[in-house]
């Protein structure tokens, strides 16, 4: 695709429905060519009070009517399927991720806001009788900051959205300044499907997101990153006692028992460590493998790796992409590096690719061990160590031994037996037999530890976005 037409269209955007006048502009790198490829509006912290003011004249009337808004959130999906096919490759070219997932990116915000247009906001009659009336409501807290990572950055922002809207909240979100054009492309193409001011978006680098913590009128911050940010977003939001849901980094553990097929698994188990390039905060970043298997499982996993087909997202057939950025290209280079002069060694890539951007083999390590930053650290790319163990006990102790409690999974011939050790690890979810498999719109997602505070999706995901209110009365018969 010549860029230019849909990034003008992007770029253009910054609040639903009106355009902001932007002080400047700031440049977004292709990471296939590490070249600035196009630019941004920037919208400066002091202009922030223009966009809180419109949402929160728009949450005045957008929280009445349950049905208006069930019916808008379903017309925002019918127009990101109905134009996916242009939005795609912004995300492409800003992101790096293959095509084909970006699409899946813009159906799975569509998917979002069909189920969250679906959800009764709940609303308890307690009782209500001759004597009186009792009734707990779920009431929106009103103008909500939403702020987003750069590596999933449309379906984790739609995590945020769909709900806030649904339950009558109005909502400015600050995508990554890596990741700026897609969302505002978003909300761009959204214009007229909501009342202006109910859906803004901005962009800008970091202070922004710090001044969007600190402003007076959001009454939440739904934050979406690294743990270090997610600290301070916590304390810049204690001040004035802000909500706050954190979804934060992760290390996920993988634990695979000696009873597997491991040919049956090392596709599916590749697929989870390996997404997007690893950058996902619930891809698998630690694989325990049981001591029987283990040689033959890196076999497997490596063979994989050497055959998958790493390229820019937009050319056919490319399965990886580059890294999204460069700090986060050298921190891989440097972890993989780190994990080589202490003893590892890679059995599949290992390197950078000799190419302008930030490409970077799939890299498979054999003979790691614990302690090994690589296996302590949170990693976030296209690197999978493989960690032996022989007693089940122990390979539980060293899955949790981590701050992070993200996702993690236990893989076994005997999927009931897997099923008992999921309580005893440390994570919002533990999947068998496959990773990450409870990310569906009707389940909570969250981390334990360090990797967040509170959940998203699914009812609960609503319920973050509202507070309880008692409403009694003498009888209303
Ligand atoms: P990041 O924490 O550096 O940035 C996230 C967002 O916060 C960006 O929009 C950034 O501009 C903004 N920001 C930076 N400083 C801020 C401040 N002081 N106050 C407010 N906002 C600020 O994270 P990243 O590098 O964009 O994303 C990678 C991280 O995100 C990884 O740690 C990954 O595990 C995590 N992540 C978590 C989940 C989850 O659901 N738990 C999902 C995806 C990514």
């Amino acid at each position: 695709m010549t860029s230019t037409d849909s990034l003008a269209l992007s770029a253009a955007a910054t609040s639903n429905g009106r355009d902001l006048l932007t002080t400047g502009t700031f440049g977004v790198i292709n990471p296939a060519t590490g070249e600035v490829f196009a630019q941004a509006p920037s919208v400066t912290p002091d202009q922030l009070d223009d966009v809180f003011d419109a949402a929160q004249n728009a949450y005045l009337s957008w929280r009445i009517d349950d049905e208006y808004r069930r019916d808008a959130l379903r017309r925002a999906a019918d127009v990101i399927e109905s134009r996916t096919a242009e939005l795609a490759p912004i995300l492409t070219f800003e992101q790096g991720k293959p095509l084909a997932d970006s699409t899946l990116e813009f159906n799975l915000a569509a998917t979002w806001l069909r189920y969250y247009a679906d959800l009764d906001v709940p609303r308890q009659i307690i009782r209500d009788d001759a004597q009186g009336f009792e009734e707990v409501v779920r009431r929106p807290l009103g103008v909500v900051s939403a702020i987003t990572p750069w590596n999933v950055p449309i379906a984790l922002a739609m995590w945020k959205i769909a709900p806030a809207l649904r339950a009558g909240n109005t909502i400015v979100v600050k995508p990554s300044p890596y990741t700026p054009l897609a969302t505002l492309a978003l909300a761009n193409i959204l214009r007229g499907t909501f009342p202006d001011g109910v859906l803004n978006v901005v962009a800008g680098p970091d202070p922004l997101g710090a001044a969007m913590v600190s402003h007076p009128i959001p009454r939440k911050v739904s934050f979406t990153g690294s743990t270090s940010v997610g600290r301070k977003v916590a304390l810049g939001a204690a001040d004035d006692l802000k909500r706050v849901t954190l979804e934060l980094g992760g290390n996920d553990p993988a634990i695979i028992l000696g009873d597997v097929d491991v040919d049956a698994i090392a596709p599916s188990l590749f697929r989870s460590a390996f997404a997007n390039n690893g950058q996902i905060c619930l891809a698998v970043k630690r694989v325990y493998a049981h001591e029987s298997i283990q040689p033959r499982l890196v076999e497997a996993l490596s063979e994989i790796a050497r055959s998958v087909k790493v390229d820019e997202g937009t050319v056919d057939g490319a399965v990886l992409g580059p890294i999204n950025n460069k700090p986060q290209y050298e921190r891989v280079k440097d972890l993989v590096a780190d994990a080589v002069s202490n003893g590892a060694r890679a059995t599949a890539g290992g390197k950078p690719i000799d190419r302008d951007g930030y490409f970077h083999q799939p890299t498979i390590l054999d003979q790691v061990h614990d302690g090994m930053r690589i296996v302590d650290e949170e990693q976030f790319g296209p690197a999978l160590p493989i960690i032996s163990f022989r007693d089940e006990a122990d390979a539980i102790v060293r899955a949790n031994r981590s701050e992070y409690g993200l996702t993690a999974s236990v893989w076994s011939g005997d999927a009931a037996h897997a099923a008992q050790l999921a309580p005893q690890i440390e994570a919002g979810q533990v999947s068998i037999n496959m990773h990450g498999g409870g990310v569906r719109p009707h389940l909570p997602f969250g981390g334990h530890k360090h990797s967040g505070v509170g959940v998203e999706n699914g009812p609960w995901g609503l319920h973050g976005f509202t507070e309880l209110q008692v409403i009694a009365g003498p009888s209303r018969q």
